[in-house]
Order: structure tokens, then C-alpha cells, then sequence
């Protein structure tokens, strides 16, 4: 293929009227610091205007009814060929999908089972956990059941009249509580009147005090009926007789708030009874989601959710040795489902089993096994566009991931790269290199050409790209203060691991993916460990409405401000309250879902995005409104509050010095060019961290676990960042990274190595100690290549 793709003038967010060019069927890695404007380039414009021409080509009838995709701020594009993007947003899907429905193996190996499986269940939904005629009839074909936890809704140390049962529904007093506290049994009309029958339950008697036989019958009775007195509202003595059939608690609770399904619950119902409900295996299937005959059905001793178990790795050698292979009748299923298992494997998941629910895959997990769909596809003349792939990858796994890249374009496609990592840049055949800085600083093209022209050209990330970063100087090591101890952790492929963790310095756990790091780490360590902060990439404890401005909480201060020198209310400044543009409440943009695709976001066009009612915007505190405040980079707004500070017209001298200070650590951890408005929901996972991290700059004495976070930073972010973990651990805290970045691991004063391969492989503690032990002695995948990056 020849020619390339060119855009002309890109201006979107910091462009400057770049000009792009990318060598159609080639490989071309675009790299750069973080906020110099790869993704407004790579996603924003590129990727966004190939989807808004397909959208052109539908008939005008159906376009009528589709939002107006904005077109990226550009002069001119040529060349463009269809997009397809493979980011790291979450797969999703639901408790339907797993990693076999996803890639559509488990249609292939429906097939088979219908074709070869003794006895045979059938045609082929019989096999599906996702249709009528396949699924386990008690969970759905979920595999899991909610299930009321007794030892949670019971306080056994209480009786009934002291309010034993902790659900709000069964509050002493209650007409729930009434049925177990005040009732009788009820022998028919002839039988003894309330006043003379036994009671069910002593209602003074505490719950731990029950013989085995009063609890089962308070927990799962039946069979019988009872009567308990009936007083209308408010009136004296009693009316009548309320006769009822008895009903356990479990069975009871479970009618009323398991069985409709939490959908059908009222909000507050919902919330209540999620305190007393658990998800636990469902035990009509364990687990396996399918029913009786499909899971009784074999082909050469093993079941379909048997082999759905298994490590792809296995299945792969198994299905490939196994004598249905060369059946006629069987062979072609087989063949269909290893061609797609061997991708998998292919790019480092074959650690994964095809019934892993994909909502627990990590991002970097989803978005190498969306990758897996492309090769197979016949289509060609296609651009992929790729998110930084290498996100928790090992070197060793990015050596795979490379492999797969390359195949994608020898058959015929673009392939653009958005990547920072040494060894996926040495892959490329074209490097673009957008800088020279982040945001304002940033938006333009300062290098293109091959990676031997990189390597030998001045820029920043020329430099880093040629330079070896050494160990850090035994010197400068810290010894530990104390240790942290994990003992007999076993969860996910973990088994058995005791491990020390030093205190008071730099640990750096590292392993190829899948190894069982951040299951160490994020699970079990912190589970050891409950005042650990865990700073991962997660949208955790961030609302969909937060800012910089409000996370830093600096915005109700400068609201204040805004109010006193306008004699205002300060709900006014905010666009989640009453200064909202009533057309868009505050969001500044619209989002409209479509049936068939993607939802579509547009600007709102009442505010132009300004998120404030029009007589918000008149408002100004020395010559700025607050829309054009949350407009500003957290630098800019750094600039302007040191000035407001000078300026003997600021109207409230105490606020500028708390803006400063708060807005100061986001500088630090380089995030300066975000602006104080941006939605902190539509940052990428690395700067969410990052964002985390700037709240705890100041810690001291804290045990802080970090996932990954060098994602989406360029080598020279790295440095940066390096420099912040030195600075915590002076201030005497512990700081743990689960990372693969080897200039991190040369950093470290300890390393933690888990392998040696992934999933039921791994698990292991593979070596502990220094660096420099590390590079001279440890026989581990990590250990191999740390030597080769030190030359
Ligand atoms: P990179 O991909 O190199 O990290 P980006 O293209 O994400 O850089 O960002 C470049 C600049 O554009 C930054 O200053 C960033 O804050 C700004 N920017 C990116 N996305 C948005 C957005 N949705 N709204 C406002 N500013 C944005
Ligand atoms: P790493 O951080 O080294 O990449 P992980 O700790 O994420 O490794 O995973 C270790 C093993 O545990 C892998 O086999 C992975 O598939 C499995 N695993 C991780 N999370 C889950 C989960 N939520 N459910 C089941 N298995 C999991
Ligand atoms: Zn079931
Ligand atoms: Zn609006």
C-alpha cells in the first residue's frame, strides 16, 4: 500500500495547526509527555472524523434522527480510511459475558458439543447459558445467587423485644416483627383463642439462648398457621384476630426482597437489603451457569464447563491432542475454536479461562483481548488505532503484543500506536513525536521519522529513548524501619505466600501479567494492612460530577468570594446547583443514546459548553467570570491566583493563598494542564491516578500500594514521578508499586518478583532483594530483562 493519511491544520484542544502524516500500511507509534496532544490528535481527531464520515453514509432519513457528531477542528484531511479503535474502556457486558462469549469461542464449542458430546443435550442453545434451553434454571445462567446472610440480619445477643432482627422491616413494633413476636399458633376456629395458646417464641429470650429446634423454626418454619391480635391504628385493646400460614424468616425475607430481583426494589428497599444479602455460587449448577444435561454431556471424559475452567493455555494443548481434532464431524469446530485460543494466548492472556466474567478483567486485559477479534477479520485498508497496549505488560508479554501488531498491518492496515514504552516504540516503522511540553506547551510535531532517527535526534524523547538508565547508587538506599507481613495468602492464583513487605521505603513488586501482583498487592496487602491507601486508576471515590475545582475543594472558597463581591448566594457559581444552564443542567454537553451505537455527546448549544445561566457569566471578581476560571489550566490558574493575591481589588485576602496551596501538588504530579473544569470522569486511568496522588503529597507516615502508575506516562514523566516516590518515602512512608516499568525497578530499594509464568504458573514469590542482587543472581523472566536494559 502506499500514499498516507494527512491532516492539515488539526487544531483540537492544544493542537497548533499541526500537520499529520501517517505512512498507510505501516506501523506508526506516536508518542510524547503526557498533555502534548497525542490523543487529541490520535482519538480526537483522526479516529472521531472516520467515524463521523461513516455516519455520513447513512441515508438521510436515518441520519435525520442521529445527533451531529462534531467535526474535529480541522483545515483538511485526506487519505482517512475507516477507524476502528481498541482502547482501554472497560468490556463490559454485563454478568452475561466472559471471556468465551466475548472472543465467540463458546458458539464453537456449543457446536461441538452438539456434534460430539455423549450423551448429546442437543442443538445448540442447549449449550448456552445465555438461552432457556441451556441455562440453569435457579440462577439464570448467572452462576451466582444472592442469598440472605443470617449472621448478618440477626443480633444474637438481643431477643425480639430488643430488636434482634437488624432489618428495618422487622423493627420492634413493626407488623413483620409482630409475626414472630407476637404470634400463636392457631388450631382452626374450635382451638385455643390467642389468649391461650402457646406463644411461638419467648420474646425476652435472647437469640443465643434458642434451642437448635425455636431457631429453625424462626428461621426456616413452615407448614402451620398462626394468629396474633390485630389492632386497628391508634385504638386501645384489640379488634380482632389476624390468622396467617407461618413463614421463616429466611423464606420470608427472601420472598419479599431477594426473589422480585433488585431492579423491582424501591431505592431505599434496594439499600437495605444489600447490607443483609451476599452473592454467593449458585448451587443448583456451582457456578457453571448451564443445566443438568448440558452439564452431563462429554466429550472424551470432560465437560463443557469443565474445559470453560481450564487455563487457555491447557485447553489449547488439550483440544489439539484430543482425538475429536481429527474427526470429520468435529475437526472443523475444533479447529475454529484453537485458532482464536491461540490469539489469546498469543497476546499474553492464555493465563485467563473462557469463563472469567469480563467485568473483572483490568483495562489493559480488555483491551488486548478485543485485539484478539482483528486478526481474524478478513477486512483490510482499515487504520487501527491503539491506546497505549503495553499497559500492564511485562517486557517479555510486549514482545507478543509486537507480533500481533505486525500481523495486523502485513495484512494490509494502518496501525497507529499511542504508546510511551521503549520497547513498543522500537517497533515502529514511522515515529511521530508530539511536544515540546503538556498542554499550552504542547500540541505540535517535533519529530518524525524512523527509530534510528529518533534515537539519534535532540528531542526529549530522542534522548530518553537511546539513554540506560543505571541502577540507583546502593548509596542512596534506605534501610527499612520495620516490615509489613503477608502470611498464607491464597486467593485467585496465589497459593500459600508469606512475604514481608520493608516499611519506610521503596518496594517494587514486579512478574509478567498475570502473575498474581496486584492480587498480592491490592487484595491481600491491603487486606493486612487496613489503613493502606490504594492508589489505583479506578473511578473509585470520584462522582461523575467532579473537577479539579471541586476535588481540591477550592471551589466553595471561590464561590464565596464570587458572592460576597456580587452580594450573591455562592450557589449561584456552581453548575451542579442553581447557577446550572438549565438546557444541559450544568453538564455543558448532551448525550444522547442510540439504539444501534456508541452514545453521542454533543456541546450544548443554550451555554456553548459554558455550563452557567447567562447572568452567571456577567458576573466578575477582577475581570474574570467563573466559567472562564474553570476554563483555566490548573498553571494558568496558578498564575492568576498568585496575582489575585497582589491585586488590592481581590475581594476575599484569604482565598487566593488556600487556592495555591491546594492547586499546587496537581502541578507537582504533572498534571498543571488540566483545566480546573474537566470532568475528572473522562480522564484516562493514569491521570485519575495521578489526581489520587496529588492528595496524598503530603502524607507522612502512611502505608501508600500503587497499581501501575507509570500508565500514560512518557520516560521523562517517569523521572517526575520517581522523584514524588523519593519524596514520600523521606517523609517516612511506605510506598508499594505493583509495576513493570524498568527504570521503576532500577529505582526500588526492594523488589518483590512473582511468577514464574502467569495464572495457575505464577503465583509464587520468585525472588526478593535489591536490584543489583536482582541483575546478578535471580533466574527470573524480570531478572533477564533488567540485565539486558543495563547493557
Ligand atoms: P496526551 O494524549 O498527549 O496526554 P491530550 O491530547 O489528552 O494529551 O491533551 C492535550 C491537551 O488538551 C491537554 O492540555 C489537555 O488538558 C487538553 N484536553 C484533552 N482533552 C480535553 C477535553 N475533553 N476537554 C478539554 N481539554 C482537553
Ligand atoms: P498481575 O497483577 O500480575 O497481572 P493478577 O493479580 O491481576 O496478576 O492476576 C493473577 C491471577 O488471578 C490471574 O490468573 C488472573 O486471571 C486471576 N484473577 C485476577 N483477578 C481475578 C478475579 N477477579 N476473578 C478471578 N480470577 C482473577
Ligand atoms: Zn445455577
Ligand atoms: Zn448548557
Amino acid at each position: 500500500m502506499r500514499g498516507e493519511i494527512v491532516v492539515r491544520e488539526g487544531w483540537e484542544n492544544n493542537l497548533r495547526g499541526v500537520t499529520l502524516r501517517v505512512p498507510l500500511g505501516r506501523l506508526t507509534v506516536v508518542t510524547g509527555v503526557s498533555g502534548s496532544g497525542k490523543s487529541s490528535l490520535v482519538f480526537g481527531t483522526v479516529a472521531a472524523e472516520s467515524q463521523r464520515q461513516l455516519n455520513e453514509v447513512f441515508p438521510w432519513f436515518v441520519r435525520n434522527r442521529l445527533p451531529r457528531y462534531e467535526r474535529p477542528k480541522f483545515a483538511a484531511m485526506e487519505n482517512l480510511t475507516p477507524a476502528i479503535v481498541v482502547d482501554q474502556r472497560p468490556v463490559g457486558g454485563g454478568a452475561r459475558s466472559t471471556v468465551g462469549t466475548m472472543t465467540e469461542v463458546n458458539p464453537v464449542l456449543r457446536v461441538l458439543f452438539s456434534r460430539c458430546g455423549r450423551p448429546s443435550a442437543g442443538g445448540s442453545n442447549r449449550y448456552s447459558f445465555n438461552d432457556p434451553e441451556g441455562m440453569c434454571p435457579e440462577c439464570q445462567g448467572l452462576g451466582r445467587t444472592a442469598r440472605l446472610d443470617v449472621t448478618r440480619l440477626l443480633d444474637e445477643s438481643r431477643s425480639l423485644n430488643e430488636g434482634a432482627i437488624l432489618h428495618p422491616a422487622f423493627a420492634v413494633g413493626t407488623n413483620y416483627w409482630k409475626r414472630y413476636a407476637e404470634a400463636r399458633r392457631y388450631e382452626g376456629a374450635d382451638g385455643p383463642r390467642w389468649e391461650d395458646a402457646a406463644p411461638l417464641f419467648d420474646p425476652d429470650k435472647p437469640l443465643r439462648a434458642y434451642t437448635p429446634a425455636e431457631r429453625e423454626l424462626l428461621l426456616h418454619g413452615e407448614g402451620f398457621r398462626t394468629q396474633r391480635p390485630h389492632r386497628p391504628a391508634g385504638g386501645e385493646g384489640f379488634e380482632s384476630i389476624a390468622v396467617n400460614d407461618y413463614e421463616g424468616l429466611v423464606p420470608r425475607f427472601t420472598r419479599r426482597f431477594i426473589t422480585p430481583g433488585v431492579e423491582s426494589l424501591s431505592e431505599r428497599d434496594r439499600k437495605h437489603a444489600e447490607r443483609f444479602v451476599s452473592d454467593v455460587e449458585c448451587p443448583g449448577c456451582e457456578g457453571t451457569r448451564l443445566n443438568e444435561r448440558a452439564r452431563a454431556s462429554r466429550i472424551e471424559g470432560r465437560t463443557l464447563p469443565e474445559l470453560c475452567g481450564w487455563e487457555i493455555r491447557e485447553l489449547v494443548e488439550w483440544l489439539a491432542g484430543a482425538r475429536v481434532a481429527r474427526d470429520p464431524v468435529g475437526g472443523p469446530a475444533v479447529a475454529a475454536a484453537l485458532a482464536v485460543l491461540r490469539r489469546i494466548d498469543a497476546v499474553g492472556l492464555g493465563y485467563l479461562s473462557l469463563d472469567r466474567p469480563t467485568r473483572t478483567l483490568s483495562g489493559g486485559e480488555g483491551q488486548r483481548l478485543k485485539t484478539v477479534r482483528h486478526p481474524g477479520s478478513s477486512l483490510t485498508g482499515m487504520t487501527y488505532v491503539f491506546d497505549e497496549p503495553s499497559v500492564g505488560l511485562h517486557a517479555r508479554d510486549v514482545e507478543r503484543l509486537g507480533g500481533l501488531l505486525r500481523a495486523l498491518r502485513d495484512k494490509g492496515n494502518t496501525v497507529l500506536v499511542v504508546e510511551h514504552a521503549r520497547e513498543v516504540i522500537a517497533l515502529a516503522d514511522h515515529v511521530i513525536d508530539m511536544g515540546p511540553g503538556a498542554g499550552g506547551d504542547g500540541g505540535e510535531v517535533v519529530f518524525e521519522g524512523t527509530v534510528e532517527e529518533l534515537a539519534a535526534s535532540g528531542t526529549v524523547t530522542g534522548e530518553r529513548f537511546r539513554s540506560r538508565t543505571g541502577l540507583k547508587p546502593a548509596a542512596r538506599r534506605r534501610p527499612p524501619t520495620g516490615k509489613l507481613a503477608v502470611r498464607n495468602a491464597s486467593l485467585h492464583n496465589l497459593r500459600n505466600v508469606s512475604v514481608d513487605f520493608p516499611t519506610g521505603v521503596l518496594t517494587v513488586v514486579t512478574g509478567v501479567a498475570g502473575s498474581g501482583k496486584s492480587t498480592l498487592v491490592t487484595r491481600m496487602l491491603a487486606a493486612a494492612c487496613p489503613w493502606a491507601a490504594v492508589l489505583d486508576q479506578s473511578a473509585a471515590g470520584i462522582s461523575s460530577r467532579s473537577t479539579p475545582a471541586t476535588y481540591t475543594d477550592i471551589w466553595d472558597p471561590v464561590r464565596r468570594m464570587y458572592a460576597r463581591a456580587h452580594g450573591t448566594e455562592p450557589g449561584l457559581y456552581s453548575f451542579n446547583s442553581a447557577g446550572a444552564c438549565p438546557e444541559c443542567r450544568g453538564r455543558g454537553t448532551i448525550t444522547t443514546d442510540m439504539a444501534f451505537m456508541d452514545p453521542v455527546t454533543t456541546v450544548c448549544e443554550a451555554c456553548e459548553g459554558r455550563r452557567f445561566r447567562e447572568e452567571v457569566l456577567g458576573h466578575r471578581v477582577v475581570g474574570r467570570n467563573v466559567a472562564e476560571l474553570l476554563a483555566m489550566t490548573v498553571d494558568e490558574a496558578l498564575d492568576h491566583f498568585a496575582a489575585l493575591a497582589a491585586d488590592p481589588e481581590c475581594p476575599d485576602r484569604t482565598v487566593p493563598p488556600l487556592v495555591l496551596s491546594r492547586l499546587a501538588p496537581l502541578r507537582e504530579v504533572g498534571l498543571g494542564y488540566l483545566t480546573l473544569g474537566r470532568s475528572l470522569s473522562e480522564l484516562s486511568g493514569g491521570e485519575r491516578q495521578r489526581v489520587k496522588l496529588a492528595h496524598r503529597l503530603d502524607e507522612s507516615g502512611a502505608v501508600l500500594l500503587f497499581d501501575e502508575p507509570t500508565t500514560g506516562l512518557h520516560m521523562a514523566d517517569v523521572t517526575r514521578l520517581l522523584a514524588l516516590f523519593d519524596r514520600l518515602v523521606d517523609a517516612g512512608n511506605t510506598v508499594v508499586v505493583v509495576e513493570h516499568d524498568l527504570d521503576v525497578v532500577k529505582h526500588a530499594d526492594h523488589v518483590i518478583d512473582i511468577g514464574p509464568e502467569a495464572g495457575a504458573h505464577g503465583g509464587r514469590v520468585v525472588f526478593t532483594g535489591t536490584p543489583e542482587e536482582m541483575a546478578r543472581t535471580a533466574q527470573t523472566h524480570t531478572a533477564e530483562y533488567l540485565r539486558r536494559s543495563l547493557g
